[in-house]
């Protein structure tokens, strides 16, 4: 499993990334922390971004790629990793993608959290003080005026990659407003429909390749795999709220236009041809009350 999570600082990207570590053994690779052991360290790296992480700023894209790089060259990431921090800009978000490619390594989803930005001043300075109540130093970055500045940088840098993420079919974005305990059930959900259909898609593609002879059989074998990888991520996709409250009053959700709609049941009325009568019932009513 490989996996981004996109949030603003104080979001729970940090706590729900511990919790998928627990859950499927897989790496955190948060260049936040790795930045902070190379500043405790005094490494070449750590001099240069410390005086920039103290003040809020983004260090220079080129470091932090080559952290990330380095990073995922190191056998341990072979089994999969959730990137906590990385990529926060699209020159960082498109060095990802080549870095994937070249070392052959698909991702599988994006997870944004979605808070309200007025909640996470309140949430970084419970974090400090829980911080200070365990007798450790609190983070020099973790301060109102600081908090103000990374804020401002993950509106400007950061936030275009909702949009990066969303045009490639990986953005799938969670209510962080919500309980720890919701969240994590919630990116749990995702996850399981995103394994569910790489299992799908595994399946689809052996078989396309039994089935499949000649030249075209590896590229019909991919495409299987792809589309059901596609449909993966829209399957995990959380029903909008404008949507959860079409289907309940049995309404068409706004953004599926009529024609859209009587298409739905044309094709499905289609598919009816050739089905016993009590069979073609029983099967537009299980679909009406979907
Ligand atoms: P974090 O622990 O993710 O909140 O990161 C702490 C600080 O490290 C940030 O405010 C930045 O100064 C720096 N940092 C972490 N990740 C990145 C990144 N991907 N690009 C640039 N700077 C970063």
């Amino acid at each position: 499993m490989r996996l981004i999570l996109l949030g603003p600082p104080g979001s729970g990207k940090g706590t729900q990334a511990q919790r998928l570590v627990q859950r499927y053994g897989i790496l955190q690779l948060s260049t936040g922390e790795m930045l902070r052991a190379a500043v405790a360290a005094q490494t070449p790296v750590g001099v240069q971004a410390q005086d920039i992480m103290a003040s809020g700023g983004l260090v220079p894209d080129e470091i932090v790629i080559g952290i990330i790089s380095d990073r995922l060259d190191q056998p341990d990431a072979a089994k999969g990793f959730i990137l906590d921090g990385f990529p926060r800009t699209v020159p960082q978000a498109e060095a990802l993608d080549e870095l994937l490619k070249k070392k052959r390594m698909r991702l599988d989803a994006v997870i944004e959290l979605r808070v309200n930005e007025s909640a996470l001043l309140q949430r970084v300075e419970t974090r400090a003080a829980e911080t200070r109540a365990r007798g450790e130093q609190v983070r020099p970055d973790d301060t109102q005026e600081v908090l103000k500045k990374r804020l401002a940088s993950y509106r400007e840098l950061t936030e275009p990659l909702v949009h990066y993420y969303s045009e490639r079919r990986k953005l799938l974005t969670v209510d962080g407003m919500m309980t720890i305990e919701h969240v994590t059930r919630e990116i749990d959900r995702i996850l399981s429909a995103i394994r569910a259909a790489e299992a799908k898609a595994a399946k689809k593609m052996a078989a396309a390749r039994r089935a499949g002879n000649g030249a075209g059989k590896g590229i019909v074998a991919r495409k299987a795999g792809k589309a059901a990888r596609k449909s993966a991520v829209k399957k995990a996709k959380p029903a909008g709220k404008s949507t959860q409250r079409a289907r309940k009053a049995g309404k068409r959700p706004s953004g599926v236009t009529k024609k859209a709609a009587r298409k739905v049941i044309a094709s499905s009325r289609t598919r009816m041809a050739g089905r016993p009568k009590k069979a073609a019932k029983k099967l537009t009513k299980r679909r009406a009350k979907a």
